[in-house]
């Protein structure tokens, strides 16, 4: 089955709302290869409204955390009802700086997966390891781990883009090699197959996120199970263009 290429842009908690309006005008007036791409960014929650309202309509917007309800007293958080409602057609889930700096538990993510997937949003499921768990050859582990807690909730995986970030490889510059990143994600389609089955495990889109930018993109075209890119830093500068149109 052919899979559709990814490019997420994750903004993180960066711009302001002269900045922001910048990069939505470059990305609109760009020639974007979106009809082989699905590309989609993640301004902060701030700015998801215009964003949505000013950004060309092949593009789509996604939050960067959502809650696992739909309204009430949730001081801070994001209804994924409401992300729907709004046009917000996908969110970001389980991104490391959400699980280590809010220690949100695999449970947690795939709970919010799950909700988010009911409420109509396309999911982009961040897993990964960190330098130690690496270096203690924990990678393929800690990976199961985070796919097994979604496993246990998500019912519909064609809503689903699994992001894999090692987290030692974000905002470092370390990029992983294309060869590590095609190791694990070899891995994560391996376990997909035996758990969810050959047709989902086809299907299932999975990205590499870690100080991808225009230079090094390309690197990883040549494997096939890498399906596409999760990128922060370099999404907020015109090399964002390049990682998009990597095909070109
Ligand atoms: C990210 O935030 O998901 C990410 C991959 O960041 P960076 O590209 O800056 O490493």
């Amino acid at each position: 089955m052919a899979r559709k290429f990814f490019v997420g842009g994750n903004f993180k908690m960066n711009g302001s709302l002269e900045s922001q309006k910048k990069i939505i005008e470059a990305l609109n007036a760009a020639k974007l290869n979106t009809e082989k791409v699905e590309v989609v960014v993640a301004p902060q929650a701030l700015y998801l409204l215009n964003t949505r309202a000013e950004l060309r309509k092949d593009i789509g917007v996604a939050a960067q955390n959502v809650f696992s309800k739909a309204h009430g007293a949730y001081t801070g958080e994001n209804s994924a009802q409401s992300l729907a409602d709004a046009g917000i057609t996908y969110t970001l889930t389980g991104h490391s700086e959400r699980r280590t700096i809010f220690k949100e538990s695999d449970e947690f993510v795939a709970d919010k997966t799950q909700y988010a997937i009911e409420q109509g949003l396309i999911v982009i499921a961040c897993i990964g390891e960190t330098l130690a768990e690496r270096e203690a050859d924990k990678t393929i582990e800690v990976c199961v781990r985070q796919l097994n807690a979604l496993a246990a909730k998500v019912k519909d995986w064609s809503k689903v883009v699994i992001a894999y970030e090692p987290v030692w490889a974000i905002g470092t510059g370390k990029t992983a090699t294309p060869e590590q990143a095609q190791e694990v994600h070899v891995e994560i389609r391996k376990w997909a197959n035996e758990k969810l089955g050959a047709q989902i495990a086809d299907a299932l889109r999975i990205i590499y996120g870690g100080s991808v930018n225009g230079g090094n993109c390309k690197d990883f075209l040549k494997f096939e199970d890498i399906d596409g890119f999760l990128v922060g830093g370099a999404s907020l500068k015109p090399e964002f263009h390049n990682i998009i149109n990597v095909h070109n």
